[in-house]
């Protein structure tokens, strides 16, 4: 528990003087937000300071210093299943940066985005929009709500072509704990920065998964829309062949780097929960087995996505097919506009049988929109599979729904 020291009382005081009242936050509401967690440990937020600029972090943290409190901060906190947005331990105050929403440039030369840590997924989906940029949005399976600079900083992965998503960051700018600023140096210039490693010793990495500094900007390499982006799903029947499924994804991703995207295996627990209505979590391995039976799924699926041009495809498709018959009982090349028609004319049909199929590719477009950077909420249903309920009309947060998935 935070106890309310004098300190403590003069650094809120001050803390006020820079944010106004609403940037100090501890009333029930605001603390029981930041209180939860999708894991069973302690939560903690007994204090939180939400400043809007660089300038106003600066001055926080050099009133936090002048008091010996320790600042933890976060971008929209939807860290879910490690820690969501609580500090880690009781005495430390909680820094909310998803006010800082701006995105500061885009560089259409070089590819490059600049933006603020409260800058979403579906933020930087709806302004490449807007402005009509064909890039790539680094979409999660967190969806739409978390913030890509959180995500790339904790070292998130995606499944667009730059799957690891701080490798793409080509710059930052941070506030230490003494207030002052650092900055990449390749940052330091008029044009966005291009060249990871800059000048001098790389210390950009100093500020990822450590809480050295709060990083109030972040410049991160996007990857141009190609004209082809197709997904590709994969069938391994039994347990057994999950080893050799494993040696053949390796050899895939080797075969093309950057033309195939990060790819996804999902279990028959996983395929169940997103195929059927039952309650899959408590059923016996023996229940799965035949649950999964009576609808066609395998023991693993994995879906991929190729990402050319028209001239590279065919043969790409070929080169994957041959490795996927060295390891999978199926494979299968499907566009979004077959998949469209396909569920349209399922449509038609009456039926459960029609019915699940409906939604099965119902899920496969959710995903393909993934693969072609639109954020989407298709992954966080999984969190809820034991029964948790939703809030209605918002959007999902296992945090707030008190679940989670391990
Ligand atoms: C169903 C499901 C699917 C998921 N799929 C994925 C996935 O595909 N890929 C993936 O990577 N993750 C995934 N996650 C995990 C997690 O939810 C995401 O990584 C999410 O993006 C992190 O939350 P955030 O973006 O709000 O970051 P935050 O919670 O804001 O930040 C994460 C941490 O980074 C640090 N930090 C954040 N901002 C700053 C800052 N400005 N300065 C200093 N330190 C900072 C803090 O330690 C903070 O706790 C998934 C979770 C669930 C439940």
């Amino acid at each position: 528990m935070f106890s309310e020291t004098t300190s403590l009382a003069i650094a809120l005081q001050q803390w006020r003087a820079v944010l106004g009242e609403s940037g100090v936050r501890l009333d029930p509401a605001t603390l029981a937000r930041f209180q939860q967690d999708t894991m069973c440990s302690a939560a903690y937020a007994e204090v939180v300071i939400a400043p809007l600029s660089a300038a106003q972090v600066s001055a926080c943290m050099v009133i936090a210093r002048r008091h010996g409190i320790a600042v933890h901060a976060v971008s929209t906190g939807h860290n879910w299943g490690y820690g969501s947005a609580s500090t880690t331990h009781a005495s430390c105050v909680l820094m909310d940066l998803s006010g800082m929403k701006r995105i500061v440039s885009f560089d259409e030369e070089l590819s490059v985005v600049t933006l603020e840590p409260g800058v979403t997924q579906a933020a930087l989906a709806g302004y490449l929009q807007e402005q009509g940029l064909p890039w790539l949005t680094p979409v999660t399976g967190a969806g739409p709500t978390c913030s890509v600079l959180g995500n790339a900083l904790e070292r998130g992965f995606g499944i667009t072509p730059h799957t690891d998503h701080f490798q793409a960051v080509l710059g930052l700018e941070a506030v230490l704990a003494d207030g002052s600023l650092y900055r990449s140096p390749m940052s330091l210039g008029a044009t966005a920065p291009c060249f990871k490693w800059g000048v001098g010793p790389y210390l950009d990495g100093l500020f990822s998964q450590s809480g050295l500094g709060v990083v109030t900007q972040m410049s991160i390499a996007l990857v141009k829309k190609p004209p082809v982006i197709q997904p590709f799903y994969f069938w391994v029947a039994e347990d057994e062949g999950l080893e050799a499924a494993l040696d053949g994804i390796k050899r895939l991703l080797e075969l093309a780097p950057g033309q195939i995207g990060g790819i996804n295996l999902m279990n028959r627990t996983r395929l169940l929960t997103m195929a059927s209505d039952a309650q899959v979590v408590g059923m016996s391995e023996a229940q799965q087995r035949s649950a999964a039976a009576a609808l066609g799924l395998p023991a693993w699926m994995g879906v991929g996505s190729i990402y050319c041009q028209p001239a590279q495809h065919r043969s790409l498709k070929r080169m994957i097919r041959t490795e996927l018959n060295r390891f999978a009982s199926k494979s299968l090349f499907q566009t979004r506009g077959q998949l469209t028609a396909m569920a349209r004319l399922l449509g038609k049909l009456p039926g459960g049988w029609s019915r699940r199929w409906q939604r099965t590719l119902h899920k496969m477009l959710q995903g393909i929109a993934l693969m072609q950077g639109q954020p989407s909420e298709v992954a966080l249903p999984l969190a809820y599979a034991a029964g948790a309920k939703a809030l209605a009309g918002a959007p999902l947060n296992p945090a707030r729904d008190n679940c989670g998935l391990i």
